[in-house]
């Protein structure tokens, strides 16, 4: 049943493996597999080795005690960089891994990690559902797995506070609590969130924690956070050690060398974990395809003051409202051009607060105004700092791109600034909001540089991998193809194949300092939730509203005397999304064959028991209606006997 994959011993640097090949050029020769390769690319041939004996040069003699230390080196380079050495491979422990979001998928990030005893759980977020799923604003993933281990969670652990890391707290919450442990700004946003939901108490499991501090968590965890760079503040790596060893687990990072606040990614704490030998590495996979290095936060700066400096009114920017840095950057060249700022937009105006409450920002108070001022203003000294960037049809930008915002109408000496990436999927919306901003006369602000990711690129991945130097190798967070480009980059910084997993949502994976292994699959899956009260919105419901969408509905009330099994009057026949208006009664008129010719054959017996005589009744409508119009409409039949 389970596929194991025994812990590989060779040595970790590997100049002869396959994905190496590839990326140099090829020259048609197989380099040696355990030598090492001459440093100048000049390969003696055999045509040159003769020449060189036809020579009958005289070698120069070798010194042995020098080549003694070339071997030396060879053997301190092997200790250095295979993981192997450092694990204790006599210990019988183990931990189990479980994804429960986060994998096959971006976002709703959720993962266990479990001794035999004890279990923790590594961030509880929430992911946007597909266009198809009718009136669902959020997913959250499913408990389950959660309610039957309950009582072994002895924490939750929060890596940072992005929605896909903290969006489904609440609702677990609501249903099972635990000690929460995590770095002050994820924790305030928790809070925000927990008010929202009205179970303000909650704040009650917070434990705040210092960074490079290690915590026990029950008897079994010791966990440390260290500082990664983001999109988001206060964002961090973790490092849980357990009697099985540790695992480093990267949560969203990038390298970012010179971030605004200055506090970079803590590559120390990384590789002393390294050093020490780390068992197992789960690594962020989302930007595993990008080949240039992903640039800091602060490379937008040149593009944000040339766009300040030309708009000629009002600057309208919108971005990630938890992209504090990027917003703080904005309000930054507002403040050198004399402007004003008005931020808009429930989380924007939320998140600033928080930042600026908990001093991770510094702002002056008196550098902002109130929307309903800025009509009153010179257009020269308004940034107006906004939600929207990705066009969501109830944010505040699409509401003033199509007239219906309450302060800020649209002007043609308007600016719009979208620093921001489309996310999958949100194109349409974000295309669709521009064309009613330009509709409106408004200017948008096209620079590409206005952006950068928060994710790693290839060359970061590899320096995770080479400074963390891990046994074994869990590429997370990302869809399929996503964490198989991130095997390969793991291949090529020398974690043996074999001892590389992709992982998927519900698996459970076994690793011990010899082994790693699938051990079994636990129940995963999403749940719909509508945002306007909150709730779950059960699964038939949006399957129900999937089919109305895609094939309509038919309604059919027929009175039949149960006497003679015969229609009292003609049924009447509704029916939405199926056939045109004119073409209403010809249909109906089919369904009233289709009706006197099941009472026809009805059997004995069958009138007495209304439920089967409709299922029977919605059995042959469907067919009738596959066969000419391959669509599977709800069908409805209402069927009163009497
Ligand atoms: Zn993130």
């Amino acid at each position: 049943m389970s596929e194991e994959i025994q812990g590989s011993t060779e040595s970790t640097p590997q100049p002869n493996n396959k994905s190496n090949n590839t990326s140099r050029p090829d020259n048609g020769t197989k380099p040696s597999a355990s030598k090492p390769r001459p440093a100048s690319g000049t390969k003696p041939t055999a045509q040159n080795k003769n020449k060189s004996r036809g020579r009958r040069r005289q070698s120069t003699p070798v010194d042995e005690n020098l080549k003694s230390f070339v071997a030396k080196n060879q053997e301190a380079h092997k200790q250095r960089l295979n993981p192997h050495y450092k694990l204790d491979l006599n210990s019988k422990a183990k931990i189990r891994i479980t994804p429960l979001g986060g994998l096959g998928e971006i976002g709703g990030n959720i993962t266990v990690f479990e001794t035999e005893n004890e279990a923790i759980l590594v961030d509880i977020g929430m992911s946007f559902p597909d266009e198809d799923m009718h009136g669902v604003d959020i997913l959250i993933p499913d408990f389950s797995y959660l309610r039957q281990i309950k009582d072994k969670i002895k924490a939750v652990i929060i890596t940072h506070a992005h929605e896909d890391h903290i969006g489904a707290m609440p609702y677990l919450y609501k249903e099972m609590q635990f000690p929460i442990y995590a770095t002050p700004l994820p924790l305030a946003m928790i809070g925000n969130k927990f008010d929202e939901h009205h179970i303000k108490e909650c704040r009650k499991y917070f434990n705040p924690i210092v960074k490079r501090q290690i915590y026990d968590i029950g008897n079994d965890f010791k966990v440390e956070w260290m500082h990664m760079t983001h999109s988001i503040l206060d964002s961090s790596s973790l490092a849980i050690t357990t009697e099985a060893g540790t695992i480093i687990h990267t949560g969203d990072f990038k390298i970012d060398h010179t971030p605004v606040d200055g506090y970079t990614a803590d590559l120390h704490r990384l590789a002393y974990y390294g050093e020490k030998g780390v068992l197992c590495l789960l690594s962020d996979s989302t930007n595993s395809y990008n080949t240039i290095p992903t640039a800091s936060e602060l490379s937008v700066a040149p593009a944000l003051d040339r766009v300040f400096a030309k708009a000629e009114g009002r600057v309208i920017l919108s971005t990630f409202s938890s992209n504090i840095h990027r917003v703080y950057q904005a309000i930054q060249y507002g403040l050198k051009y004399n402007r004003k700022i008005c931020v808009i937009g429930r989380s924007m105006e939320r998140n600033i607060e928080t930042a600026m409450q908990y001093d991770y920002v510094r702002l002056n108070k008196n550098i902002f105004v109130e929307p309903d001022q800025v009509a009153h203003m010179n257009d020269k000294d308004i940034l107006i700092v906004t939600t929207g960037s990705q066009g969501e049809p109830s944010s505040a930008l699409f509401r003033m791109s199509i007239g219906e915002h309450r302060h800020i109408k649209i002007k043609p000496t308007d600016l719009i600034v979208l620093s921001s990436r489309a996310i999958p999927g949100n194109e349409g919306s974000i295309s669709g909001m521009l064309n009613h901003l330009q509709r409106a006369g408004a200017k948008v602000a096209s620079e590409k540089d206005i952006h950068v990711s928060g994710h790693a690129s290839m060359e970061e991945q590899k320096l995770m991998l080479r400074l963390v130097n891990p046994k074994f190798f869990l590429p997370v967070h990302g869809e399929y193809n996503h964490v198989m480009k991130h095997k390969e980059t793991g291949i090529m910084c020398g974690v043996p194949e074999r001892n590389i997993m992709l992982m998927t949502d519900g698996d459970q994976i076994e690793v011990a300092p010899k082994y790693m292994r699938k051990v079994k699959t636990v129940k995963t899956g999403k749940t719909y939730i509508d945002n306007q009260n909150n709730h779950q919105i059960e699964d038939d419901i949006v399957l129900d509203r999937q089919k109305l969408a895609s094939d309509g509905i038919v309604m059919l009330v027929a009175q039949v005397d149960g006497k003679h099994t015969k229609m009292l009057a003609k049924p009447k026949v509704t029916t939405f999304g199926i056939v045109a208006d004119r073409q209403d009664k010809i249909f109906a008129k089919e369904m009233e064959d289709i009706l006197e010719n099941f009472l026809l054959h009805i059997k004995d017996g069958q009138i007495e028991n209304p439920r089967a005589l409709e299922n029977d009744l919605r059995q042959i409508i469907r067919k009738h209606i596959f066969r000419k119009m391959k669509k599977y409409p709800l069908i409805v039949p209402h069927v009163l006997v009497s």
